[in-house]
């Protein structure tokens, strides 16, 4: 082997913005068979957009404003967003980005004035928890409302929600499944022990992704989408990248991730996976080849073995396709 052919290897990956930790890890690139591909922040966007509020009682047909048109327009849209926002302003996910931006964006008289604490304009919360893979809680005392009015406020699965003593409501889980099934992500919100809304999120397929799907099958990587989110919304991401059905594996908790990668493994799949998220670290560093989002997290790219500097998906066959010629030029 001649160091030199390495070292034009990796500056030319740095160049195509394409980062591997070392070079025993050009081998892995020559005998991946599969490859795991996380959705959310990876094939897609990861910017979620909150394109519906839906709420017991108010008939909307789409379950989504139409585009660009305020998602929240009545009195009962606006205080499950408020409320909802409240909590997410303290969370992470891109569902609680989307979530809080929508809810910043509320009008004055809906968003709360005077007072101060952490959440919407000046709503306080307490007890705030996260839940990875499941939800977000919190007791928020809205400023406006009296002292000792506070609310419960559960965001995030209703199976989760229903572990808590939520109810379900059956024309809000009509709607929520006809949500997912159109492709959204939705959240059940809910507090004092009741469902008082559904969020329903959109997050738009990166430009590139199927192009970079259709390269990576090409390099003989049989793609599979991996992802915490439901079913519904992972089918639509699949098709519009073209990942067959039977290769999407929905509503994994974070903590099973790995566990995908694993069993691809014992059924003697030589595994590459490329993600961006904390929840991704595991399987990243499980997987044969790990390559990381340069904008994912930094969790994300200290597992991985490999980072893609753009955040781009189109970069994972790059790298595949340069480090297997390196791997011919030294060899
Ligand atoms: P992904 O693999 O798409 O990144 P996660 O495992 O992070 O998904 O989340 C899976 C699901 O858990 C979400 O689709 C949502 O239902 C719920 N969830 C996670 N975080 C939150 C949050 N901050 N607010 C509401 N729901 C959440
Ligand atoms: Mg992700």
């Amino acid at each position: 082997a001649t160091p030199t052919a390495l070292l034009v290897g990796t500056g030319r990956g740095a160049q195509l913005g394409v980062l591997i930790k070392g070079p025993e890890i050009l081998e892995q690139t020559r005998t991946v068979d599969s490859v795991v591909l996380d959705k959310t922040g990876t094939v897609t966007e990861g910017r979620m957009a909150l394109v519906g509020v839906l709420v017991p009682g108010e008939a909307d047909a789409a379950g989504a404003a139409a585009d660009g048109e305020d998602p929240a327009r009545t009195a009962a849209q606006r205080e499950v967003l408020r409320y909802a926002g409240a909590v997410e302003a303290l969370a992470e996910h891109p569902i609680a980005r989307a979530v809080a931006e929508a809810a910043a964006g509320l009008a004055p008289e809906a968003a709360g004035v005077g007072g101060d604490g952490v959440g919407i304009g000046t709503d306080q919360v307490h007890e705030f928890r996260a839940e990875a893979g499941r939800g977000v809680s919190g007791v928020v005392r809205a400023a406006h409302a009296g002292v000792g009015l506070a609310r419960r406020v559960l965001v995030g699965r209703p199976a989760w929600l229903a572990e808590q003593g939520v109810p379900a409501d059956d024309d809000l889980a009509v709607r929520f499944a006809a949500a997912e099934a159109d492709g959204a992500t939705a959240v059940l919100v809910a507090w004092d022990g009741a469902a008082r809304g559904v969020l329903v999120l959109r997050d738009p397929v990166k430009d590139g992704s199927r192009r970079a799907v259709e390269e990576l099958r090409a390099l003989g990587l049989r793609p599979v989408l991996l992802t915490g989110d439901n079913a519904g919304a992972a089918r639509a991401v699949a098709r519009a990248v073209g990942i067959a059905e039977e290769d999407v594996v929905a509503e994994v908790l974070p903590a099973d991730k790995v566990d995908v990668v694993r069993r691809l493994q014992s059924e003697g799949r030589r595994v590459a996976m490329v993600g961006d998220g904390v929840n991704d670290a595991a399987a990243l560093a499980t997987a044969d080849l790990g390559l990381a989002m340069g904008t994912g997290t930094d969790v994300a790219i200290e597992a991985a073995d490999v980072t893609l500097v753009r955040g781009d998906l189109g970069s994972a066959p790059q790298a595949v396709r340069l480090s297997r010629r390196t791997l011919r030029v030294i060899q």
